[in-house]
Formats: C-alpha cells, sequence, structure tokens
C-alpha cells in the first residue's frame, strides 16, 4: 500500500515549501493540490467566465483536463495538455480559485484525480481538505500553520524580491479574506482534521518543520 502524507493549512504557511522538501528527503512524489485548483480557475479566466457564476463554471469543467508531471523535483501542471506553471501564480488566479475551488463540481473532479495519485504511489500531498476529504486513510496528517502576520510577512517579502509593488497591510488583508472563504465554505472547508498533528511555523525555521515532519513519517514507518 502508498504511503501518503496529508498536509493541510492556510494559504501562506509555507506548506508548499515544506513539503517539496521533505519529498525530496523521503524521495517520494510532491503533488500540489492548490496548483491544480489554480489551473481549472486560469481556464474559466481565459475563457471569460466569470467565477461567481457557478453554473457556467459547472458546465465547463467537462472541457478541463489536469495532469501533473514532475522536472528537476519540481510539479508542473498541465492544462488540456499546455504546461501552465508560468501563469497561475499571479494573485488574480488566487483569488477566482479561491471563488471556484468551493463549487462541488470542480471539487469532485480534482478530488478523483487526486485519489488515483495517492493509490499509485508514496507521496506528500498538501491542500486545504486532502487529510480530512480526499485522503481520510494518510498515515501522516500535518495541518501546518502561522499567524497572519507571519504569513503576510513572508509573503510581503516574496512579492518584493520578485520587484512587485506591495503593501503589507493589503496582503494581509487578502490573507484574511482568503482564509475566511476556505474555512466558511460549505463543501471541504479547511480545517484540521481530528487525527492531524498542529504545526505553528510562526517561528520555527524551515528546517525546524521539515524535520518535524520527517520525525513523524519515521514514527508510523517503523
Ligand atoms: O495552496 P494555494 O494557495 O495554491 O491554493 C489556492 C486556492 O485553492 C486556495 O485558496 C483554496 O481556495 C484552493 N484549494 C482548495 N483545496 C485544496 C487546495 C487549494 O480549495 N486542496
Amino acid at each position: 500500500m502508498a504511503f501518503n502524507v496529508a498536509i493541510d493549512g492556510p494559504a501562506g504557511a509555507g506548506k508548499s515549501t515544506i513539503a517539496k522538501r521533505a519529498a525530496k528527503e523521503l524521495s517520494y512524489i510532491y503533488v500540489d493540490t492548490g496548483a491544480m485548483y489554480r489551473a481549472m480557475a486560469l481556464y474559466f479566466l481565459r475563457k471569460g467566465i466569470s467565477p461567481k457564476d457557478e453554473e457556467a463554471v459547472s458546465a465547463a469543467c467537462d472541457e478541463i483536463t489536469v495532469t501533473l508531471s514532475t522536472e528537476n523535483g519540481d510539479q508542473q501542471v498541465f492544462l488540456n495538455g499546455e504546461n501552465v506553471n508560468a501563469f497561475i501564480r499571479t494573485e488574480e488566479v488566487g483569488k477566482a480559485t479561491s471563488i471556484v475551488s468551493a463549487y462541488a463540481k470542480v471539487r469532485q473532479k480534482l478530488t478523483q484525480l487526486q485519489r488515483e495519485l495517492a493509490a499509485s504511489a508514496d507521496l506528500i500531498m498538501d491542500g486545504r481538505d486532502i487529510g480530512t476529504c480526499v485522503l481520510p486513510e494518510a498515515q501522516v496528517k500535518i495541518y501546518l500553520t502561522a499567524s497572519v502576520e507571519t504569513r503576510g510577512k513572508r509573503r510581503f517579502l516574496e512579492l518584493q524580491e520578485k520587484g512587485e509593488i506591495c503593501e503589507l497591510e493589503q496582503i494581509c488583508e487578502d490573507i484574511r479574506k482568503r482564509d475566511e472563504q476556505d474555512m466558511n465554505r460549505e463543501i471541504s472547508p479547511l480545517k484540521q482534521a481530528k487525527d492531524a498533528v498542529l504545526v505553528d511555523s510562526s517561528n520555527m525555521t524551515i528546517e525546524e518543520v521539515v524535520n518535524r515532519i520527517l520525525e513523524l513519517v519515521e514514527q508510523k514507518r517503523s
């Protein structure tokens, strides 16, 4: 049976950085489910379908195929065969993703694909509902969080590095809004699974968090 590690938590908690490193250490596949939702949102935006129009979004779901591959340890996401990694990290796509990921049709499609992946290989999967809904039987579950201020500062520095003009207060506000949407939606809201280990990364280095995850995996495997 494949060994599955589920990491859930709010935007900016460091899930992808941590999951990617831990997966490398363990030689597991890393699956970033947020990127899959982002690819779908990109499709709707490109087609001029309003993210708020659930009916139109749901109807267009059948036109979409999302696939993944790994290149040099980095996940690549394909939208109907096109590698869209370069287009899915904008604020516009992020906001649209948070809206369309609340719809049943969008979630059904990706949940099925995520379960197929998890059954076929040892992996670390990160997202919002992996431990609670997608992989309730995952051998290790982690709920990774950090304060809004810490997450905002991290995002601020990331954007500054890219040369983008931004304001810390606005970023914190966007994070609060995204949390609110992800935690309060009806289907698969972001929440800690009962059997997940809570890790607050506010005052931890990346290395400390990765080591904590490796420890938890080691405990379960031995
Ligand atoms: O993790 P990331 O910020 O890339 O995710 C973008 C958005 O995708 C989240 O704000 C959330 O609305 C949605 N998402 C989700 N379920 C997942 C992963 C992401 O609803 N498993």
